[in-house]
């Protein structure tokens, strides 16, 4: 479970006190704004704040003084405009703070996207959770044995049976020792460590929390990437989760995203040449492509 009573009734409180503003707002975001969606097996993402929406979008693009919006269907055409053309700062002036607890493993993924604000749990100030992801049955796979970096078929039986006791023996074991070394002991005169260093021996599917702020534009980039199949399930599900807060939140630009950014590919000039080359009748192949193999393989993937 991702959320105590306690956690519960603070969004409830807060979802239970509207108050008027003139800023805009955006229906589909106010209808999520502070309810949490649960993500693997404690994990959550919800939305703390945010600023603009579809118009904010377009009257930045016209640098407008009013809402500076004109009809619903113009606003979506320039939308899909700014997208299409990689104009991105009409995109920069909305934002969003999200909330996101997530295992330490995916935490290290996601940090690596620099153009967000981060404020993360302090396992200096605050003793963590005796809380651990731990994989359900179907994901766990064994080492894909054409991609590197990813997961063949799902291991079974015994052998997941075995694989998940030991995650969660290892998981409490250590959690046990981290009480152990934090807690004093006046009797026997044990200080009891300090949390900074507690926590050394914590592994890396342990829960842990962040605010996470960043722009519409930092954040399309942020979800090309991690809502992608190539990216490790466990920071996709995440991804797909903001997907479809963010295509509540800003419905015309996340339609552009979608099809411009998730459903769209980058041609190479090789690539133009060899898809001008089949539609005159010619008959190209990788080695008369001037493709790698690699780059080939890739090419074929998406036009056959
Ligand atoms: C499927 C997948 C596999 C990966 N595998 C690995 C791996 O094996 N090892 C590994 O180390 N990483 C790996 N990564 C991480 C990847 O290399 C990037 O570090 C990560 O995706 C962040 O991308 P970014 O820098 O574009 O994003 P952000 O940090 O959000 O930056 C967004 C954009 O801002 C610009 N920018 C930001 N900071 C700078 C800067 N300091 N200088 C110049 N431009 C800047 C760049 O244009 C950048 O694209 C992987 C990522 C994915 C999605």
């Amino acid at each position: 479970m991702a959320l105590t009573p306690e956690q519960e009734a603070e969004i409830a409180a807060q979802r239970g006190a509207p108050q008027q503003t003139l800023r805009a707002v955006s229906p589909g975001m106010e209808a999520r704004l502070y309810s949490a969606h649960n993500v693997l097996d404690h994990g959550l993402v919800r939305v703390i704040d945010y600023m603009g929406d579809d118009s904010a979008i377009c009257q930045a693009a016209r640098v407008s003084y009013g809402r500076g919006t004109k009809t619903v269907n113009t606003d979506a055409g320039l939308i899909r405009y700014l997208m299409r053309h990689w104009h991105s700062t009409p995109f920069e002036m909305c934002e969003v703070k999200f909330h996101v607890k997530l295992p330490v493993f995916v935490a290290r993924q996601w940090i690596r996207h620099r153009t967000a604000n981060v404020n993360e749990y302090s396992a200096r100030y605050s003793i963590l959770d005796r809380e651990f992801y731990i994989p359900e049955a179907g994901q766990l796979a064994a080492q894909s044995s054409q991609n590197h970096q990813g997961r063949g078929a799902v291991l079974e039986g015994a052998e997941a049976a075995r694989v998940l006791d030991i995650l969660r023996e290892d998981a409490m074991r250590s959690y046990d020792h981290y009480e152990d070394m934090l807690t004093p002991d006046e009797e026997s005169g044990k200080q009891g460590l300090a949390r900074e260093l507690a926590r050394m021996n914590l592994p890396t599917n342990i829960y842990t929390q962040w605010y996470w702020k960043v722009d519409l534009h930092n954040l399309f980039h942020f979800l090309r990437l991690r809502a992608d199949s190539h990216a490790q399930y466990e920071i996709r599900v995440y991804a797909e989760t903001m997907c479809d807060i963010v295509r509540d939140w800003v419905p015309a630009a996340y339609s552009a995203f979608e099809d411009y950014r998730l459903g769209g590919v980058n041609l190479s000039g090789k690539a133009v040449e060899i898809l001008k080359r089949r539609l005159a009748g010619e008959e190209v192949t990788q080695e008369n492509s001037g493709m790698s193999k690699g780059e080939w393989r890739e090419f074929e993937s998406v036009w056959g």
